[in-house]
């Protein structure tokens, strides 16, 4: 057990599978429910968007940032909520077990939103097994509106994030599921995907479809790095 190990994560997509909405849409998708017609079709608009891969990463944080202006505290949990449904014990456990057998860090690195990942491990229990998330932050003020803090937005700074570990780790290595996390999977000494869709395409990167799956390829790799 050592602690120069780190093993980085995205989150959507990684962490949990996308059905339909990925967590940001799922959020705005919320919000609309509760909206007049003008915000619902702006919402509806933006998820379309998104989903066509119609956005420059910039315009897409600025629409959503004035979307989720009207989110609470008590919006991001039910969207968490969701998402946490989506996993099951085996997945806790395989996150669970691998931290234990590695002793590693676990870090959360992603272009979506801190808030929401931080709730999703609350709702699965296993938010103590991660020692930073990285994204934006939707800040909330007392009755005001939530406004957007970003530090983690774009693929260049996942990479430039894994470098900056550089410094404390002497392994790195990091789980995606898109083209935003190639980056990232770069800069690591082992970069591994998931796709939960099992569709299995093959990529540059190891792929593996289930969760249990991709830790103990990750638990084999750092025992190998061990005994070299
Ligand atoms: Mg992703």
């Amino acid at each position: 057990m050592d602690k120069d190990t780190c093993i980085i994560f995205d989150f959507d997509g990684t962490l949990y599978p996308i059905i339909g909405f990925d967590s940001e849409q799922l959020l705005i998708h919320c919000l609309a429910q509760e909206a007049d017609e003008a915000y619902r079709s702006e919402a509806e608009r933006f998820i379309a968007d998104d989903q066509a891969g119609c956005f420059l990463l910039e315009d897409f944080h600025l629409r959503y940032a004035a979307l989720a202006r009207r989110a609470t505290p008590s919006h991001i949990d039910e969207v968490a909520r969701r998402l946490a449904g989506l996993l099951d014990t085996r997945d806790r456990e395989a996150l669970a077990r691998l931290k234990e057998e590695s002793g590693a860090d676990f870090v959360i690195l992603s272009c979506g939103t801190e808030n929401l990942a931080e709730a999703f491990l609350d709702h699965l229990g296993i938010r103590d097994l991660f020692s930073a998330i990285r994204a934006k932050r939707l800040i909330f003020t007392d009755g005001g509106e939530a406004t957007v803090r970003v530090d983690i937005h774009t693929p260049e700074a996942k990479r430039r994030a894994v470098e900056e570990l550089r410094d404390r780790y002497t392994t790195i290595v990091a789980c995606g599921d898109g083209p935003t996390d190639i980056p990232m999977l770069e800069a690591a000494d082992l970069g591994l995907v998931i796709d939960w869709s099992g569709s299995n395409e093959s990529g540059p990167f190891e792929t593996h479809t289930t969760l249990p799956s991709l830790c103990s390829a990750i638990e084999t790799y750092l025992a190998r790095a061990r005994e070299a």
